[in-house]
């Protein structure tokens, strides 16, 4: 069994240590990536991943048997994750409260792997401020029929309309068939008003250009077109973060890219856990320098 102990500054004692167990169950069959591999991987990735994922409200893709049977998706603590995994009383719009899982420590996102989590969903704030979104995503799911190389425009194109009204995004690759073109906020508006914003800018698009966008979850109507998916943006919505593994054939995780780079990339799985080196390189390197940084609030449009 694989003990991993990571130093927290200034302190390491036993809440530091997860262990992981059943190291050698496969978890991505058709990949060979084992229980013990993914950890390895989120332990690697943890500092590039640390800015994105700890501190705010979590949901979790659970596969305590591996990505092929059976998994679950994750909102709320049932107490068995161990001290490193906090929980955050939020009350949800029924007026029931209910606690919410978030870490603070690299440590925190292994013992959520040691329970078998494969993806990391995030909230849209952090648990310091949660009624106040810090970054907004345009999630764009294009139908099968749409080629990547239209995903990527269409998501250049989001940035330059966004760029317009004066507001920086970065593009991130979901692991899955889009990208996530991604805003970040400085925490002032609350949800209503950033749901609002996307909301409106997203049908602005699909009115626009109707043969290219839908705005609309129908999914009857999106034939051979990208689903501007802005819901993304509503209190208690979460994404995938950056770095997360995706629970789909081939181990692929969803990673950051800088705009020039995305002119390259022929598909939204480019990268997988197995690229771990390939990827911390990039994460330090002058390619994704400010990525997701932005000092903003939204325009009034
Ligand atoms: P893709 O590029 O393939 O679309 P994606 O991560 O954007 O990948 P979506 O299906 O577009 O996937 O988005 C679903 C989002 O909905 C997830 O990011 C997740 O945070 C959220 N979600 C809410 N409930 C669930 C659930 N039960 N199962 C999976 N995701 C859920
Ligand atoms: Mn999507
Ligand atoms: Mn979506």
């Amino acid at each position: 069994g694989g003990q991993v102990s990571l130093e927290k500054p200034g302190r390491l004692d036993e809440e530091d240590l997860v262990r992981i167990t059943n190291r050698d169950r496969l978890i991505f069959p058709e990949a060979k990536v084992t229980k013990g591999d993914l950890a390895d991987y989120y332990e690697a990735i943890g500092p590039a991943m640390a800015p994105w994922a700890l501190g705010r409200p979590i949901s979790l893709v659970r596969c305590p048997q591996g990505r092929a049977k059976k998994c679950f998706f994750q909102k709320h603590d049932a107490g068995s994750f161990g001290e490193a995994v906090r929980h955050l009383d939020i009350r949800e719009k029924d007026g029931g409260v209910e606690p919410y899982l978030y870490v603070e420590t690299i440590v925190g996102l292994l013992a959520c792997v040691q329970m078998g989590t494969i993806e990391f969903h995030g909230w849209g704030a952090s648990v310091s401020d949660i009624e106040k979104p810090d970054r907004l995503i345009f999630d764009l799911d294009p139908d099968p029929a749409v080629g990547f190389d239209d995903v990527k425009k269409a998501a250049d194109d989001i940035r330059s309309t966004l760029e317009e009204i004066g507001l920086a995004s970065f593009a991130m690759l979901s692991g899955g068939k889009g990208i996530h073109v991604v805003v970040p906020l400085t925490p002032k508006a609350k949800w209503p008003e950033v749901k609002d914003f996307a909301q409106r800018f997203a049908l602005s698009l699909a009115q626009a250009e109707p043969e290219r966008f839908i705005a609309t979850m129908s999914k009857a109507k999106r034939k051979g077109l990208i689903f501007i998916d802005w819901l993304r943006n509503q209190r208690g919505a979460t994404a995938i973060l950056p770095y997360s593994a995706r629970a789909r054939p081939g181990a692929p995780v969803a990673v950051p890219l800088n705009w020039s780079e995305l002119k390259t990339v022929e598909s939204a799985g480019l990268y997988s856990v197995k690229d771990v080196k390939a990827l911390l390189k990039r994460a330090g390197s002058a390619v994704l320098q400010g990525w997701g940084e932005a000092a903003q609030v939204l325009p009034d449009i």
